[in-house]
């Protein structure tokens, strides 16, 4: 399939295709060696400062394995946050965090979402709080569900700075290492997931934590601001290398159809199953053009919010369902570990969940769908005549 892509994002993609095909043994050495470490972060820092829409694609390529996105580094959560590093970081805090996130040296973790009753779907329910105290903020919260966090060598954590302000805003980002006193790493959240990759997910309790004016990440009290800044392109890499997922999983699928003989004809001959792979590659041609019509916005200047919240709740949907259908139409092949289509099976599950759940981004959807309502439609309509 052709998209809209310049030439520079299908030769990109060509290659990070080329690079997931082969058999690799240092991954990110490898894709140092080929020109494919970290696309997306300007030479500045370390990476080959590619536009965000000549990346996309690539990230497609990257979700074709597991091992994909962190060779080329651009997993999350460490991409998302080394973005916000780059928008809002000042000089000194480039210096420290980004640019060995961008080498691969330290890892990050971005602690916001709290247990009941804390900010989860509702961020204005953040609990956590942050209060000046001479020089210093210190850090009370608990959080969970910070990807990476155990592994972590630095947390942006966002709490509440400004109790006055409007529940939507007021909170702020602060840059907190796990061995400051006060953090306490309680543990790894079992969960439903690859166990392949070994991605853990951590609660986190914050005591007292004390952490210099300069840990201060971006502008006082406009968190949900940059959370937002860092979350609409996030949703978008994610989207595509969920795609990527899903497309390699019907490609195996198609290939074990092909070959597999059963009730006197090859199974790519049923017909149930060609009416469902068309239908997966057909929702997945929409979820290509939806993403790169949002991207095209925000390369523009705009916020996109609502084409990014269409797209991450089609995207999550369309990709379960395919990755599903092939699970299932490779029968025990499926299910088995040989094949990584059991491990995409667990990993798509909480991309509903993750970035906003599906309810959140529709919720938003229809707002937006409900205002200028014209009144105009209804001249036809029949009233109850009193
Ligand atoms: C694998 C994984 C990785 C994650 N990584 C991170 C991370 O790195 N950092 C981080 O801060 N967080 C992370 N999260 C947390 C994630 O962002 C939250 O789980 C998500 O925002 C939902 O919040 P919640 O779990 O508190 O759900 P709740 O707020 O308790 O909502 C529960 C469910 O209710 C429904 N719902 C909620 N609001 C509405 C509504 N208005 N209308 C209708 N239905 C609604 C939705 O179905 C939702 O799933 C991660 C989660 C997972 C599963």
């Amino acid at each position: 399939m052709e998209y809209n892509d310049s030439e520079t994002a299908r030769e990109l993609a060509e290659r990070a295709r080329a690079f997931m095909d082969e058999d690799i043994a240092d991954l990110r050495g490898e894709a140092r060696e080929r020109d494919l470490y970290a696309p997306q972060i300007s030479e500045e820092h370390g990476g080959m400062g590619q536009d965000f829409r000549d990346v996309l694609p690539l990230f497609e390529q990257a979700g074709r394995s597991l091992l994909g996105a962190p060779a080329m580094r651009v997993d999350a959560p460490d991409e998302g946050n080394m973005h916000t590093f780059e928008l809002v970081g000042t000089d000194a805090q480039k210096q420290e965090y980004l640019n060995p996130l961008v080498a691969g040296e330290i890892s990050s973790g971005f602690s916001m979402t709290e247990p009941l009753q804390g900010g989860g779907s509702d961020p204005k329910m953040l609990q956590t709080t942050a209060e000046k105290d001479g020089d210093e903020w210190v850090i009370n919260g608990h959080k969970w569900w910070t990807t990476q966090g155990s592994a972590a060598d630095v947390l942006l954590v966002m709490a509440r700075t400004n109790q006055e302000a409007h529940p939507y805003s007021g909170c702020s980002f602060f840059l907190v290492s796990p061995d400051m006193d006060g953090v306490e790493i309680v543990r790894d959240i079992p969960h439903v997931g690859p166990s392949m990759v070994g991605e853990g997910h951590a609660e986190i309790k914050y005591d007292n934590v004390r952490v210099p004016e300069e840990n201060l990440l971006g502008e006082r009290d406009q968190g949900f601001q940059h959370a937002q800044q860092r979350l609409g392109p996030a949703r978008l890499t994610h989207c595509m290398r969920f795609t990527g997922m899903a497309t390699r999983a019907l490609e195996i699928t198609k290939a074990y159809l092909d070959e597999r003989e059963g009730f006197d004809s090859p199974l790519s001959e049923k017909q149930a199953l060609r009416y469902e792979i068309a239908e997966a590659e057909t929702r997945l041609h929409a979820v290509r053009t939806m993403v790169r019509d949002a991207a095209d916005k925000i390369a523009a200047g705009e916020e996109a919010r609502i084409e990014v919240g269409m797209s991450k709740v089609f995207a999550a949907n369309v990709t379960q369902g395919a990755i599903d259908t092939a699970l299932q139409f490779c029968g025990a092949n499926g299910i088995g570990r040989d094949l990584p289509i059991a491990d995409f099976y667990e990993a798509v599950r909480a991309f509903r969940i993750v970035d906003g759940a599906d309810e959140v981004h529709k919720r938003v959807i229809a707002r937006d769908a409900f205002e200028d309502l014209d009144e105009a439609e209804l001249e036809a309509i029949t009233r109850y005549d009193e």
